[in-house]
């Protein structure tokens, strides 16, 4: 049972609108319920926009991107025109918007918070997640089910997951940021290089498209921590980012 006394604020919105199920959660309804209205269109040196004249707003959403960033782009901009100061515009570029930066203490990291809970509210998710392995295929069957990204959709399980699970992504520059779940200990890190056994490191340097299938792998490969997480064992999957980069889930199997 939900108790939306309990909800965030942007569950709470969903939950008000009525939204129960994944496939009711319609953003461009919200918007419009809220006086803003989206276009889909190219921009230029940004991936979502809001302009206002302090009683409507125009959304303006890249038109190139996927359908999971485009969703969670319109998120974040209807956190700035629901939560933020209206008279403002905005403009936010790609690397202001996403759900690996949600934990700072500003506007942008409070707007991709917010837009994580309308894509992904936890009152559905956690009772969707039940029981499932914490993999990228699951994540996958999440982003088929929520029309969320890949990675807001792995991001996502492993904040909400009991188990020690960590979401990284690399590039050929090295890690760019890793979200650890509440289980995952304090004093393990993900390393900053890719092993070159790794299926990540295949998608960086060998233009591997394919995704990995979750396989056992040592956790010393991935991870620096206490001598005995060379003794741990990880299961992990790996797939390759419409960027090039690798997004990797790891799931640290208890001894
Ligand atoms: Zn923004």
């Amino acid at each position: 049972m939900v108790d939306p006394n309990l909800l965030s604020s942007a569950e709470r919105l969903l939950w008000d609108h009525g939204f129960r199920k994944a496939e009711h959660i319609d953003l461009e309804g919200l918007a419009s319920a809220k006086g803003a209205r989206v276009v889909f269109r190219h921009l230029d040196g940004c991936a979502a926009r809001l302009v206002t004249d302090g009683a409507t707003a125009i959304i303006s959403v890249e038109a190139r991107d996927t359908e999971g960033r485009q969703r969670f782009s319109l998120g974040h901009e209807l956190a700035h025109w629901i939560n933020d100061v209206r008279t403002a515009a905005f403009k936010c570029a790609s690397t202001d918007i996403g759900p690996q930066n949600a934990e700072a203490a500003d506007t942008e990291a409070a707007a991709n918070l917010y837009a994580s809970q309308l894509l992904l509210p936890d009152y559905m998710v956690d009772p969707w997640m039940r029981g499932k392995k914490m993999t990228l295929n699951v994540a996958k069957d999440l982003h088929d089910e929520f029309r969320s990204s890949m990675t807001a959709s792995a991001i996502k399980l492993a904040k909400r997951s009991e188990t020690s699970t960590c979401v990284m992504c690399h590039d050929m520059r090295g890690r760019r940021w890793f979200v650890r779940s509440k289980r995952w200990p304090h004093d393990v890190y993900p390393k900053k290089e890719l092993h070159h056994e790794s299926a990540a490191f295949d998608i960086v340097f060998k233009a591997t498209t394919r995704m990995s299938t979750p396989r056992k792998e040592p956790a010393g490969h991935w991870l620096t921590g206490p001598p005995d997480i060379f003794r741990s064992s990880a299961e992990v999957q790996s797939m390759k980012l419409p960027d090039g980069s690798a997004l990797t889930m790891l799931m640290l199997i208890p001894r």
